[in-house]
């Protein structure tokens, strides 16, 4: 028989795969000697079962749930029909990978009419019980039924309204008492039965909706987003509730042993008084910092403290840790590892390193790939802050970020306006795990309730988005569409920049600057380099691409495109003076004025790079494609090439191609237009001889693409090399240089052992050779890989991330078989593929020394190549 419940006393904390993260936890936290509430867990397996083979649980699942019940009502001498020790609990999911506020929770589950009153006699407290009993009736609504939580939420507000209560706390237990029969007759309206007054049909109903939870949209959404298997299921995990609103000595908070927006390693959190847990999250009402709490109850907060560095020491990570306080009694009710946003990671990290609480190598892994790019992003240019107009600044800073956008109201407007292209800033009152697509969609989001560890923060520094939360100063009617600030009001489509670092909000679009590194990232990336196999180029041909990618980290160019430097005016004429020329001579001339531009560009691109190693690759696209397309360019053209605009067109007709992307491209070009290649490889080696007269080495890496045959490569090598060392004499120079070849073929791949024995490196372009492998055009994929990966028919889009079966299988076949017969060849990646984080996993297992990417993504490479070296296991532990 499979065991598929679980005491909290038969778990721990590797048992996450079964137990989910939560429960994992709770268990090792029991283990612990920690105050946590006892109860079970559902395995993972359980949830699996459920959603193959229908709707209902299986009898294997209740039998043990029964099992587990009885022996949970023995351990804390309390049921669900004891008068006098009144069993009440929690129900909540919890998969292995945590999924803020993505899936269901139940409090007080166990209540019902009978109940409610025991409660009240019990505690000598009618109102927080009915309070309790109001709760449940609308979160089963919801999570079970699908009643929506307005239709609770419209009625319980009106009633506020309409009988004068501030606060949800003035409303007395008659109040309550009405409000909860409202609630059941919402049942019977929208759903057509009645609140199960049963606690075991309460339970096995709740646990059924959490199940299904784990197929709901905005968890699907969430999975997608962060790359978590559908099949790893959730947990269920049944808990003794309790009572954080049981009276002013009671209350609840979320808090992080340091703080997840900067890293300080100092206690941050929130906290509630006479407030259930979902209050905190929901952001409704805004909640204290947890400091206060020493001057409410001292010895809890004394409390708080040590329980939280104990669990950091023993996670070995920063926790986030949600509690309760009952009757100045503290709970514990979950730990997990906290979301944080990319500053705090790598500070964290760099701090917990220098405490001696964990290795160089268990940092590296601290920290997302993905992540690392937030910390390269722009901030606000401070002097344009300063003469902008301000809307609010008493803003918390929930997640750091400067964007700008067009105000909307709606999680779905914001999804209609980005497919559209607008760039939007998500403004509402407060966010709910409904809103996941909107937050999506949106370049920053703004509440003005809730803390720094409301929904709104929690998801925005896990998407590392720009959000601001619990900006008092403005009231946000989604109704009216309209926001009032201090100074004015804003409407739909107005323009408005928001910096989530500082928590502050402008009118209008603001410039901004690129963003400084901290000492602590400085740090990070050099321990990751010094680990790193594979080194990390970047792709850039521009001086400031170039300078970052340096900043960054990059050891040398791996891809310079060059047919971006033909686009400024005075070159593109001269390309076309090359292209629509009838004689060689003609062709001639204006190639000798390209030279002129190119040996300038080289240089400079040289310069920045100095010794170390730059790729130039040879001109690579179709020649119609620097041709004019409207009406109004080709006759400014024919004018300035004195041609009719007849002739001009009759040209472009002859050079249009039906398959552009398989024609007349790459090297094919030199092989009909060999002067093209060679003027290039002359202006390479003479800003290579001018920059050496200035007393400055440099090492160009000359690369011919889209190479298929041998004899390809060799004719232009031998044509290249001719010129190369003709200029040598002329100029009485030694010139270092080498010559090889991209490899975006599938037939190249096929060859690579003989090109290996003639080329002195390979760059595997994997654009062209993922189009080539599936024969999918790279320009169109678009418009199917969609339905492709939707369909589960791809598990990715393989022009973003490796297909190890196919092309994968090309390059290790080719860089194997290369470096048998040459083992001094170098090997790159220098297509998309070279920047995508699973992508450099695969390649750091093959023979391959470097991968190259725009100069952004080189930070995050780089993590990636030492995060996939750590977990390879080659190194020792330092
Ligand atoms: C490639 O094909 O992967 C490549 C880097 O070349 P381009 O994208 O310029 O065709
Ligand atoms: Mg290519």
């Amino acid at each position: 028989m499979t065991k598929l419940v679980y005491a909290f006393d038969e778990g721990q904390k590797s048992m996450k795969d079964l137990l989910g993260g939560k429960g994992a936890n709770l268990a090792e936290m029991k283990r612990l000697g920690l105050p946590v509430p006892d109860g079970f867990t559902i395995t993972t397996q359980a949830c699996i079962e459920y959603l193959e083979h229908g709707s209902k649980l299986s009898e294997e699942v209740v039998a043990q749930l029964q099992t587990q019940l009885d022996l949970f009502s023995q351990r804390t001498s309390k049921s669900f029909s004891s008068d006098e020790q009144l069993l009440l609990v929690s129900v909540r999911s919890g998969a292995k990978i945590s999924m803020p506020g993505m899936m269901d929770t139940i409090l007080n589950l166990g209540l019902n009419d009978d109940n409610v009153k025991k409660l009240a006699r019990k505690t000598n407290d009618e109102r927080f019980a009915y309070d309790c009993y109001r709760r449940l009736l609308q979160m089963f609504g919801e999570v079970v039924y699908n009643v929506p939580m307005t239709a609770f939420d419209a009625y319980f507000d009106k009633y506020k309204t309409d009988h004068g209560y501030d606060n949800d706390a003035d409303i007395p237990a008659e109040g309550l008492k009405e409000i909860c029969e409202h609630y059941k007759s919402l049942y019977v309206e929208k759903v057509y039965k009645p609140f199960p007054q049963e606690p075991t049909v309460q339970l096995t109903e709740a646990i059924e909706a959490v199940f299904k939870s784990w197929d709901n949209d905005r968890a699907r959404v969430y999975r997608q987003l962060n790359d978590i298997p559908y099949e790893i299921g959730t947990a269920v995990n049944i808990q003794e509730m309790v009572f954080g609103n049981s009276g002013e000595r009671s209350g609840t908070g979320v808090a992080f042993t340091r703080n997840p927006v900067t890293g300080e390693a100092k206690l941050f959190g929130e906290y509630l008084l006479n407030a259930q847990g979902e209050d905190v999250v929901a952001g409704i009402r805004t909640p204290k910092d947890i400091a206060s709490l020493e001057e409410q109850m001292p010895h809890v907060h004394q409390q708080f403290v040590s329980v939280s560095q104990q669990l950091e020491q023993h996670y070995r990570d920063m926790q986030d840790i949600e509690f309760t306080i009952e009757n100045e009694q503290l709970y514990i009710l979950q730990t997990r590892n906290g979301k944080r946003t990319a500053n705090a990671a790598v500070n964290i990290a760099v701090d917990l390193v220098n405490e001696q609480v964990i290795t160089k190598q268990e940092a590296l892994t601290k920290v997302e790939v993905k992540s690392i790019e937030q910390l390269l992003h722009p901030n606000f240019d401070d002097e344009a802050l300063t003469k902008a107009t301000v809307i609010s600044t008493v803003g918390l800073p929930a997640s750091p970020g400067a964007a700008s956008g067009k105000v909307v109201f709606s999680a779905e407007e914001a999804k209609e306006q980005h497919e559209q292209g607008e760039k939007v800033i998500l403004m509402r009152p407060e966010t709910s795990p409904e809103d996941i697509e909107g937050m999506v969609a949106s370049e920053a989001i703004v509440t003005t309730h809730g803390g720094m560890t409301s929904h709104a923060a929690v998801v925005a520094r896990g998407m590392g988005k720009c959000c601001v939360t619990g900006c008092a100063d403005l009231e946000i009617n989604t109704t009216e569409k309209v926001v009032t600030y201090p100074g004015g009001t804003l409407a739909e489509g107005d323009i408005i920049s928001v910096d989530g670092a500082k928590g502050d909000i402008y009118v209008g679009k603001i410039a901004t600057i690129t963003a400084e590194h901290s000492e602590a990232f400085e740090q990070y990336m050099t321990w990751a380099q010094d680990i790193a196999r594979l080194s990390v180029r970047m792709n850039a041909e521009t001086v400031p691409d170039i300078i970052a990618g340096y900043q960054f980290g990059a050891t040398g160019i791996g891809l310079v495109r060059t047919e971006h430097m033909f686009f400024a005016p005075e070159r593109l004429i001269e390309m076309r003076r090359f292209i629509l020329a009838h004689t060689q001579e003609q062709r001639i001339t204006a190639l000798n004025t390209i030279g002129g531009y190119q040996t300038e560009d080289f240089e400079q691109i040289l310069r920045q790079s100095g010794e170390k190693p730059t790729i130039i690759r040879l001109l690579d696209p179709p020649l119609h494609e620097f041709l004019p397309r409207s009406e109004s360019e080709k006759a400014q053209v024919a004018e300035q090439l004195g041609v009719t605009v007849t002739t001009l067109d009759k040209h472009i007709e002859s050079l249009n191609e039906v398959n552009p992307m398989l024609g007349h491209r790459g090297c094919r070009l030199a092989i009909t237009y060999p002067e093209l290649y060679v003027m290039q490889a002359e202006a390479i080696m003479k800003s290579v001889i001018r920059l050496k007269e200035e007393g400055i080495d440099t090492n160009p890496e000359i690369m011919i693409p889209l190479v298929s045959t041998v004899e390809e490569f060799t004719t232009l090598k031998t044509l290249i090399t001719e010129r190369i060392e003709a200029l040598a004499q002329e100029t009485g120079q030694d010139l270092h240089y080498l010559i090889g070849t991209m490899i975006e073929t599938p037939r190249a791949c096929l060859i690579a052992a003989e090109l290996a024995t003639v080329s002195d490196f390979f760059s595997f372009g994997t654009n062209d050779l993922t189009q080539l492998t599936f024969g999918f055009s790279r320009d169109d994929s678009g418009k199917f890989i969609n339905a492709y990966s939707n369909q589960g028919i791809l598990e990715q889009d393989p022009f973003q991330t490796i297909d190890k079966s196919g092309v994968g299988e090309l390059i290790k076949l080719a860089s194997v078989q290369a470096k048998q017969v040459n083992p001094n060849i170098k090997i790159g990646v220098c297509g998309e593929l070279g920047g995508d984080e699973k992508s450099i996993h695969y390649f750091n297992d093959l023979e391959i020394d470097y991968v190259s990417c725009s100069p952004y993504r080189v930070p995050g490479a780089i993590l990636a190549t030492a995060q996939s070296e750590v977990e390879s296991g080659r190194l020792s532990v330092k």
